[in-house]
């Protein structure tokens, strides 16, 4: 444990000022829902890395169009999130809130505010080469306007006449893109897309069905399958799989068979009381050390569909550690591989493992691949969906919901699958109920 103390403190060191997403959400929404309310508040909006729903930021960033700046600068310092102010000014004002994020505010005219807010949501890269883009026609652009490039002796004729822009999507129009959604905005081949109009139409949160790989009292979840039912058709979700840990993962409850087949019978019986709404029946399934299964085929034939995860052995090589998930997912019983690299954001990374290998045996085997959308997983990282999809490999957004109130942690998903440039097409659980059941038998058919 004195090593064990050892390593938090380092890491806690390699990390300040780092937060995760999901630490920081409820206090940027709390504070853009009261900015939007302020009667002086023309257009309100987060920007940097919180507006591209980066896993991981550094300060939060608000941009408010004014005609009174300073009567919405004093409502920010004044807000009750407020812990303390770092630095007043007439257009930017910093604060630290109480879980220790800073906050900045900018306060602009009308005419500024989409320049902005695309300047300072970024990401840095991405300006840069908006930034070319206006030089190529005559222009320079800033966080407050396009202007004529100015020489040192006079003002060079631009050329082309600068457009009118009065919202972002003018902005980009401006410089001939399609308006490009700020997730995107990482110079990763979304400005070439944008120019050839082949953006893809993202993911919303609405387009969610349902979600697989929920935990209830039966392992080491805090809600019972009823409260768990309950609160996702409070959500407006058709269904709802339930995915307890087998009985290798013992410091999490895991169930051994009796158990599973009493969960199974209970969420049978509990689908009787239902009208359009769905429970089914899963297992979140250890994969052992040697890429076998916790459960026999027969048993993971009685469940509607399976989670396989890896729980336990974390240090394997990278060889070994590849062999063994993929000797695991190409079990037809598989439906799909959960938080596959393992990562905790800011406290353990990834194990060793092929990414790309792993998703070459997801599509060969039909195996859908985990969004883990809990904030500190978020778990296959945005970076990889874009091979994923295409190798044709099947997305699928889950919370990992250990109780009631972690079932709207699907909204972090939502940003991965978007950061991933994938579309509803992509994520299984846009399927509504009577469509998923078939896709759930398919990867058994293979
Ligand atoms: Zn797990
Ligand atoms: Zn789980």
């Amino acid at each position: 444990t004195q090593e064990k103390l050892a390593l938090t403190i380092a890491n806690r060191a390699k990390h300040a000022g780092s937060f995760r997403l999901g630490a920081v959400a409820a206090e940027a929404e709390e504070l853009l829902d009261d900015l939007r309310q302020h009667p002086d508040a023309s257009r309100v909006s987060s920007a940097g890395s919180y507006r591209r729903r980066k896993e991981i930021v550094r300060d939060l960033d608000f941009i408010v169009a004014t005609k009174a700046p300073e009567e919405v600068t004093e409502f920010f310092v004044r807000h009750a999130l407020v812990e303390s102010v770092i630095a007043r000014g007439a257009t930017k004002t910093s604060v630290r809130l109480h879980s220790g994020i800073s906050a900045d505010l900018r306060v602009v005219s009308t005419a500024e505010y989409p320049f902005a807010l695309g300047y300072f949501t970024g990401s840095k890269e991405h300006n840069i080469v908006l930034r070319n883009r206006a030089l190529q026609r005559g222009w320079t652009l800033n966080e407050y306007r396009l202007s004529p490039v100015e020489t040192e002796t006079k003002k060079k004729k631009p050329l082309r006449e600068i457009p009118r822009v009065r919202d972002e999507t003018e902005l980009y129009r401006a410089l001939d893109l399609d308006f490009i959604p700020p997730e995107l905005r990482e110079n990763s081949g979304e400005i070439e897309a944008a120019a050839e109009g082949r953006l893809p139409r993202l993911l919303e949160p609405e387009n969610l069905r349902g979600t697989f790989h929920c935990h209830t009292t039966a392992s080491d979840g805090r809600n019972s399958l009823e409260e768990m039912a309950a609160a996702a058709q409070d959500l407006g979700l058709q269904y709802l799989g339930i995915a307890d840990h087998s009985r290798s993962s013992i410091q999490a409850g895991g169930m051994d068979l009796a158990r599973l087949r009493t969960q199974v019978a209970a969420i049978r019986k509990l689908n009787e009381t239902f009208d359009d709404f769905r429970l089914f029946a899963g297992v979140e399934c250890d994969i052992l050390r040697d890429g076998s299964l916790d459960f026999d085929d027969e048993t993971l034939g009685e469940l509607d569909y399976v989670v396989a995860s890896v729980h336990s052995a974390f240090q394997l090589p990278e060889a070994e550690m590849t062999k063994r998930i993929i000797r695991a997912i190409s079990n037809p019983q598989v439906t799909f591989l959960a938080h596959p690299t393992g990562r905790l954001l800011l406290s353990r990374e990834a194990y060793a493992l092929d990414v790309p290998a792993i998703i070459e045996a997801a599509a060969e085997t039909g195996t859908w691949i985990e969004i883990n959308a809990a904030p500190r997983r978020l778990d296959l990282d945005w970076r990889w969906w874009p091979l994923a999809k295409e190798k044709g490999v099947r997305c699928v957004i889950n919370p990992d919901a250990h109780g009631v109130e972690k079932l709207q942690e699907l909204w972090f998903g939502v940003g991965v699958a978007r950061k991933g440039w994938l579309t509803r097409d992509d994520v299984m659980n846009c399927l509504p109920l009577g469509k998923i059941e078939s896709a759930l038998a398919q990867k058994r058919a293979r």
